[in-house]
């Protein structure tokens, strides 16, 4: 995850730079059942309203969170599917909190109503967060259902209602770009906490849409949007958080966006992007699907680790002996290509490598979701016959 608000807060308030440092283990994101009650263009996990057959029980949801504690995972993102469609997902998160770990529930939305708001904000979640994909046309289009968006943002009212920390997270296409401005626009408009701007990945659903994917150019569009939206909310004192998943070349793209706004500040935000250090899949992000099978993050469900019904997490994620997770943890990573001749590998690590295993077959091969230029990434022009178009196929606009 890279946290736009965190590093454009550093321009005022600018904070020492150190080295790297990864947490004592990984943010887990645990897909505790794969039913849903919505079949999105995009799903990840393929999720269908029906239940699936060799999903973990309680008990053996609790033996897994004994080993993650032990394992010292510090975040538990309780996902599905549709969480809220486990029975027992109540009980699962209370124990996490009294446990204390940093619980935060995935969910579409569409199940959160007055009747279970009072029962979700006695749990204590540190964080809900509700996907959109638009407004309300564009979003029930995508999720298939009329009445998808109204239910979703009643769900993120009633959350801010019981002052549960609460976030947007949108997942932008061709097909939705337009709508980003107005999806700000509303995020502000209702005190939302968070904003989460996620690139599309190929994976899931989402694989078999790949035309669909937002050009380059459109991507930059986004991100100076999300950059000015961030930056008028810090000038606002307000304590709302920007962030992107799925592409940490978005690092890259704010530094060069600094060097322009604020060039006397470009080699602290350079130092700090350095302490981030970009992509985190399978180092401090994990993923477990509904079946218990770990992978390097959510993005990977065509690469099985092992599996928490026959070996403990603990022991699955320390196992080097898979050659993926080998060079994911190798640092730096044996990267190729564009991505093992640019110049800010220590800000990016290569961003995706499921993108590029999809379209290459080579999981270190160049990330094909790069949409910075060649001069920005210090390689020569023609060094990849790769270009970038420069007129956005959309104009965006920044929120007021
Ligand atoms: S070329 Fe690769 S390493 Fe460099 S910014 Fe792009 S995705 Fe990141």
């Amino acid at each position: 995850m890279f946290r736009i608000s965190q590093f454009l807060k550093e321009i005022d308030q600018p904070t020492p730079a150190g080295p790297r440092r990864n947490p004592p283990g990984p943010v887990v994101i645990w897909n505790l059942v794969r039913r849903c009650n919505l079949t999105c263009k995009h799903c990840y996990s393929i999720s269908a309203d029906k239940d699936f057959p060799g999903e973990l029980s309680t008990e053996q949801v609790y033996t897994v969170m004994d080993d993650l504690k032990g394992f010292r995972v510090p975040v538990l993102i309780l996902s599905g599917g549709e969480p809220l469609l486990r029975p027992d997902i109540f009980e699962i998160a209370r124990r996490a909190k009294a446990m204390g770990f940093y619980v935060a529930l995935s969910s579409n939305g569409t199940l959160i109503d007055a009747d279970n708001i009072v029962a979700i904000a006695a749990i204590g979640f540190d964080y809900v967060g509700i996907s959109l994909d638009g407004m309300a046309a564009t979003h029930d289009k995508f999720r298939r259902k009329a009445g998808a968006f109204d239910a979703s943002l009643s769900a993120l009212r009633l959350c801010r209602q019981r002052n549960i920390k609460v976030g947007v997270r949108y997942t932008m296409t061709e097909d939705n770009a337009q709508d980003l401005p107005a999806l700000l626009q509303l995020v502000a408009d209702e005190g939302i906490d968070k904003f989460y701007f996620s690139h599309l990945n190929y994976a899931g659903r989402g694989n078999k849409h790949r035309a669909d994917d937002a050009r380059h150019a459109s991507t930059r569009a986004a991100m100076d949007l999300l950059f000015d939206s961030c930056l008028a909310s810090l000038g606002r004192g307000e304590a709302k958080e920007f962030v992107t998943g799925n592409n940490d070349a978005d690092g890259v793209y704010l530094l060069h966006w600094i060097a322009t706004r604020f060039p006397d500040k470009t080699a602290h935000i350079r130092a700090k992007l350095q302490q981030w250090g970009g992509n985190a899949s399978g180092v401090n992000v994990a993923n477990i699907d509904n079946l218990g099978n770990v992978h390097p993050d959510t993005m990977w469900w065509h690469e099985t680790l092992g599996n928490v019904q026959e070996r403990p997490f603990s022991a699955i994620w320390s196992d080097l002996s898979n050659p993926l997770m080998a060079g994911l943890r190798q640092h730096p990573r044996p990267l190729e290509g564009r991505c093992g001749a640019c110049r800010y590998r220590d800000i990016c690590n290569g961003s995706s490598r499921v993108r590029a295993q999809q379209v290459t077959g080579n999981p270190w091969a160049e990330d094909p979701g790069c949409y910075l230029l060649d001069p920005e990434i210090g390689v020569a022009a023609d060094d990849y016959g790769r270009r970038v178009r420069t007129t956005p196929w959309i104009k965006l606009e920044a929120v007021a």
